[in-house]
């Protein structure tokens, strides 16, 4: 057997694979972000990679990058028009308006997802055309207890996982009463700007968005621009106004950031983003807000929600950028060296025995030698070995061998559960 050769295949641009042993950060990743949403009564739900293109072009909105330019869409060879999902959101309402989930009992429906998500984006750290978020979103009710209660479980989610240099920014995008009237007063100030081609068109069909423009001519030029803080009516005021004293009173810090749109159109209201300082340019770790419009743009019923996504590989990015070790959960604790075809079936059996009872154990596999096996052994991280002879099978034992002081004893077949479990306590 040879192991030289390589693959003629690599993973595509802007994709890379998980592998061990990094791959476990990203599990622990999910796993503490899903923690304090499932402790919150969110529950699970899983929706297919793929849509219908229009619930994304109709619910995102076509002015956006994300379904302008960076959508993986596609015929298929039954003329069906799909799209790999970009985000989850548009994707989970539809989910849960197809199951009348918001007919069946209280409002808000509470739900919590973790997936795979696709943009063609220009490839850089932090920034991949394949990704995965864990996001949680509440539909259906309109209380600013709710967009709190979200804010408050991703500043937990982020904790326990150890991180500490991250900002919340936080800000309103009023609703269908003062947003269009700041809309026209923006643009009106946007118009009699020196801007490029793309940009002007930008001006009539998502004006927010110029706001968000990244280059220094553009931003200079921004000084003075209508403010939507500004333009925001009673009800938006005082709404926003609780929801920044709800987080002070449990104590999550956030700053408020009146540019603060995001690149989603379907957002009003509150609007936040988490931003962690040793990423770089790709520095949101997450995001999200309140979507009061969404389900009547994707035909159903007025269901006022919020939500937010966060996303794992950046998450992760942000642990090694702190130089945090996320928790993950223990390796091999036991490894089997049999030496021989008897003490290869007589090790399966205690290893599997081992793995019932909960411990992690593996074994040397294709007949290796006692040189290789032991090898392998404290290759795997292992704390103990289990080397199996003839001779010790003879006795009816095996050597528990300590990989750390490298201390060996015999322990009878019929212990070595209750000897190992002990001796790992
Ligand atoms: P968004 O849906 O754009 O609000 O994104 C929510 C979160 O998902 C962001 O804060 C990122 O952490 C993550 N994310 C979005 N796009 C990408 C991408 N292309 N590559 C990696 N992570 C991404």
């Amino acid at each position: 057997m040879t192991t030289s050769a390589v693959s003629t295949f690599q993973a595509p641009k802007g994709t890379y694979d998980l592998l061990p042993p990094d791959s476990a950060v990203f599990l622990a990743v999910r796993e503490a972000i899903a923690a304090p949403l499932r402790n919150a009564g969110y529950g699970y739900v899983e929706t297919p990679g793929f849509e219908n293109v229009e619930l994304f072009s109709r619910g995102v909105g076509e002015s956006t990058d994300i379904v302008s330019k960076e959508m993986y869409a596609f015929e298929t060879k039954g003329g069906d028009k799909l799209a790999l999902r970009p985000e989850g959101t548009a994707s989970v309402l539809r989910a849960a308006l197809e199951a009348n989930l918001h007919k069946l009992g209280n409002l808000p429906v509470k739900l919590w997802y973790s997936g795979s998500y696709y943009r063609y984006e220009r490839p850089q750290k932090g920034r991949y055309r394949h990704f995965s978020q864990v996001g949680a979103e509440a539909i259906g009710a309109e209380d600013p207890v709710l967009d709190a209660e979200l804010i408050v479980l991703a500043d937990q989610a982020y904790r326990s996982l150890g991180l500490r240099n991250f900002r919340i920014l936080l800000n309103s995008l009023g609703d269908k009463e003062c947003r269009p009237v700041y809309r026209e007063a923006l643009q009106g100030f946007l118009r009699g700007l020196d801007l490029d081609e793309e940009t002007r068109r930008r001006i009539e069909i998502n004006p927010l968005r110029v706001l968000d423009d990244k280059r220094d001519a553009v931003q200079k030029q921004l000084v003075g621009a209508p403010m939507l803080r500004d333009y925001l009516c009673d009800a938006c005021k005082a709404y926003h106004e609780e929801v920044r004293e709800l987080l002070g009173a449990q104590g999550v810090a956030f700053e408020d950031d009146p540019k603060l749109v995001r690149g989603l159109d379907y957002y009003t209201r509150t609007t936040f983003e988490f931003v962690h300082d040793g990423l770089g340019s790709q520095s949101a770790v997450g995001g999200g807000g309140r979507y009061d419009g969404l389900s009547e743009m994707i035909g159903g019923p007025s269901l006022p929600s919020v939500g937010w996504a966060l996303g794992v590989d950046r998450t992760v990015l942000a642990l090694e950028a702190e130089g945090v070790t996320a928790a993950v959960p223990a390796t091999t604790a036991v490894f089997g060296v049999p030496l021989g075809d008897e003490a290869r079936r007589v090790l399966f059996g205690t290893v599997t025995e081992l793995r019932k009872a909960g411990v992690a154990a593996d074994l040397a596999y294709g007949g290796k030698g006692l040189k290789a096996a032991m090898k392998a052994a404290n290759r795997s991280g292992a704390r103990f070995a289990l080397v199996a002879g003839e001779r010790d099978l003879a006795e009816g034992v095996v050597q528990l061998k300590d990989l750390d002081s490298g201390e060996q004893a015999p322990v009878r077949l019929e212990e070595i559960v209750t000897t190992v479990k002990e001796r790992l306590a």
